[in-house]
């Protein structure tokens, strides 16, 4: 029985609260924090296990540092943004408590992100005897556990990975971004990057794509992006050739976009507007739909897994890992959309293996580091089925 401190009141923090609430037998206690109190008091009273709430700025170590001296946790969940990774980080390493985010670490000043930043972090946490497990959404996340699940029992060499992720649903906004939207348009308008026999590929952004039959939801064109799951695997998956990471943009979507960035509303700069300094994406985050809000008028599915190629018993084979989540069956559980539920529950999940001693080290980690299978039992227990097809 355990405490958890859940730092972030989003779209993602209100799904972790309510899946932490639903497997009470591991979260005895849960606490949940984030810049605008009001925000996870709305979030607790939604949910019948009582939970306490807090007020926190995690840029600021310190006031993280006061907060877990003052809750006690056993574990810190991060869901607030990737600017935060490191503050937090610290915060655990001043206080030696156990550390979990589902994004990683990129600097607020530059459209960039790499584990290096909290990769380097492995010797201090390793030193105070705490663990630290990164990117435990979906993709990253189960996406890396789908990976170690095929490297331990469907491959003895897996040669190529082709991480394939859909929206098909639709939440009848002009525009609007299905998780935090800074983050989210940071993400995709960087220029693309694979990893192909040792070395990696850049392209320039959005420049790559093909049409996907992704199960349960049909074809669909995607587009080869960098994602961060691609750097852990390469250095964890054996005799990898090849590894790219697609996804899928609706028109309406990419032509929003496309005008958005050929005004410079996507700049992540500061512009003097008025006697202020302005940064043109954060002032668009605020004009754009909160991500946690769009799950009432949301209809379709989500559909994301792995396509590998490898050799087993020296004979080729092609296999799809892969779920599918309805926005409206989540909505209904949580009140929260798809992006949300697929990223939270496995942050709950993530979080009961570092708690019950089923993932267990002394450092830092990625997913597909620990065994795939109690995380895979749960996934199925916890709301997001897989499935696995020979291809
Ligand atoms: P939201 O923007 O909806 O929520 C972020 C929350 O963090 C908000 O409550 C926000 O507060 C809070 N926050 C921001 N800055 C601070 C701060 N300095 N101190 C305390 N709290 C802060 O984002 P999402 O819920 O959509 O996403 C959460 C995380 O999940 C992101 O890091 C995102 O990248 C990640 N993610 C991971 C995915 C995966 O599959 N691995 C997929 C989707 C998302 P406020 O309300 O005041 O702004």
């Amino acid at each position: 029985m355990a405490t958890v401190l859940i730092i972030g009141a989003g779209g993602v923090g209100n799904v972790v609260a309510h899946k932490c609430a639903q497997a009470a037998d591991i979260f005895e206690r849960i606490i949940l924090a984030s810049r605008n109190k009001a925000k996870c008091d709305d979030i607790a009273a939604r949910i019948a296990k009582p939970m306490a709430t807090a007020q926190v700025d995690a840029d600021k170590p310190t006031e993280v540092i006061a907060l877990i001296k003052q809750v006690k946790p056993d574990l810190v969940i991060n869901v607030a943004l990737p600017y935060q990774d490191l503050p937090i980080m610290e915060a655990c390493l001043a206080t030696q408590v156990d550390y979990l985010d589902t994004a990683n670490y990129e600097p607020p000043d530059q459209a960039k992100f790499e584990y290096k930043w909290q990769w380097d972090l492995h010797d201090q946490f390793r030193e105070r005897g705490i663990m630290a497990l990164l990117g435990s959404g979906f993709d990253p996340g189960v996406t890396n556990v789908f990976c170690a699940y095929a490297q331990k029992h469907h491959y003895d060499e897996i040669h190529a990975i082709d991480i394939i992720d859909c929206n098909a649903g639709s939440h009848g906004h002009p525009f609007a971004t299905n998780f935090n939207p800074e983050i989210n348009i940071r993400e995709i308008t960087q220029k693309g990057k694979y990893w192909e026999k040792g070395q990696w590929i850049e392209i320039e952004p959005m420049s790559v794509s093909k049409d996907i039959d992704f199960p349960e939801v049909g074809p669909r064109r995607a587009y080869l992006l960098y994602h961060e799951e691609l750097e852990s695997l390469v250095k964890h998956i054996r005799g990898l050739q090849r590894i790219r990471f697609w996804m899928t943009f609706g028109e309406e979507y990419l032509t929003h976009l496309r005008v958005l960035q050929n005004v410079g509303m996507t700049r992540i700069d500061p512009v003097r507007f008025e006697g202020h300094d302005i940064v043109p994406l954060k002032f668009l985050k605020a004009l754009l739909p909160d991500p946690g809000s769009l799950g009432i008028t949301y209809a379709g599915k989500t559909s994301i897994g792995c396509i590998f190629e490898g050799i087993k018993d020296g004979r080729p084979k092609k296999l799809l890992i892969y779920n599918v989540c309805d926005h409206a069956v989540c909505f209904q559980e949580v009140g929260a959309q798809a992006v949300s539920y697929t990223t939270g529950v496995p942050a709950m999940i993530g979080a009961a293996m570092m708690l019950t001693g089923k993932w267990r080290g002394q450092g830092v980690f990625n997913m597909e580091q620990f065994d795939p299978l109690p995380f895979l039992d749960m996934l199925n227990r916890y709301g997001l089925p897989w499935k696995e097809k020979m291809l």
